[in-house]
């Protein structure tokens, strides 16, 4: 068993069989955990078959590096490039011609979207970032991450969920059967807002053609909303995400799991389980059609 991830998984693995309900990483130091999430090749495709469920992951997942005050809530891991998936990071480009929304959305593949994308001009954020953070993953997946806009480590280096919350989420998807190379992760905006500022109307507005372009391409089975932001913006409400989280919701009829950004679970560990409860409800709308 020479492959990092079937150890995380023999380890989730004997933890269940052992009757504990909870994901303890006493004997996971943060770098191990880190050191398996990035070094790892990639893992088989998600089949449809119903996964293995593992306990869920608790607050002390705390042992996982602690969030610094003041981070911002959209900085993610910095890991390999996606195996199999549009290739990153991309060179920074100057605004290109303005494409409009129609235009967008009879475009007729990702790469085609991503490459009009990644000289966008249509909103004033293409002037203050360094790179487009288009999305990653697997372009065909069953799953779809959403989260809210590009933070500072996803500006520079053109990938979403990078840094710490990024491992986190990595982590909760692999506990619950989904390996990152298996879902397609994306984000609301795809530029990063100065001092990751809230997303403003008008940004959103402007955006939402890239983001309903690769819902259709991609086609998921299911949406994870993470955060209150993607969560808000793609169900159109202003619910907070404590009361949406449990909910059966839809985007545009793909039926769509709102919960906790994984930087907030960072800062609020107890959130983790919520996170890992969700994700079986993602899990059982896979299983279930
Ligand atoms: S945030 Fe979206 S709409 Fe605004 S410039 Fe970037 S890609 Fe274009």
């Amino acid at each position: 068993m020479n492959d990092p991830r079937d150890l995380l998984r023999a380890y989730l693995r004997q933890r269940r069989e052992l009757g504990e309900e909870e994901l303890v990483l006493d004997r996971l130091s943060p770098s191990e955990v880190a050191a398996l999430l990035a070094d790892a090749p990639p893992a088989p495709a998600l089949t449809r078959a119903p996964a293995e469920r593992v306990a869920a992951p608790s607050a002390r997942v705390e042992a996982a590096p602690r969030a610094v005050p003041g981070e911002p809530e959209t900085h993610r891991r910095a890991g390999a490039p996606v195996p199999g998936s549009t290739p990153h990071p991309p060179s920074p480009r100057a605004p290109a011609a303005y494409v409009s929304a129609e235009e967008i959305s009879s475009l007729p593949v990702l790469s085609q979207v991503r490459e009009i994308a990644l000289g966008c001009p249509r909103c004033g954020l293409a002037k203050t970032r360094t790179h487009v953070v288009f999305g990653e993953g697997r372009e065909t997946a069953d799953v779809m991450v959403v989260g809210e806009a590009p933070g500072q480590e996803e500006d520079r280096s053109g990938r979403p969920f990078v840094g710490r919350a990024g491992k986190l989420l990595d982590l909760l998807l692999l506990s619950s059967g989904f390996a990152r190379e298996d879902v397609y992760i994306c984000n609301v905006l795809k530029c990063r807002p100065p001092q990751n500022r809230n997303p403003q109307p008008d940004e959103v507005d402007a955006c939402s053609p890239y983001l309903l372009r690769q819902v259709e391409l991609v086609q998921p089975r299911v949406i994870l909303a993470f955060g209150a932001f993607a969560a808000q913006t793609l169900l159109g409400t202003d619910v907070s995400i404590g009361k949406l989280r449990g909910t059966r919701q839809q985007y545009r009829g793909v039926p769509l799991v709102p919960t906790y950004h994984p930087a907030a679970c960072l800062r609020h560990p107890a959130w983790v389980r919520s996170v890992w409860e969700d994700l079986q409800r993602a899990r059982d709308v896979l299983d279930a059609a």
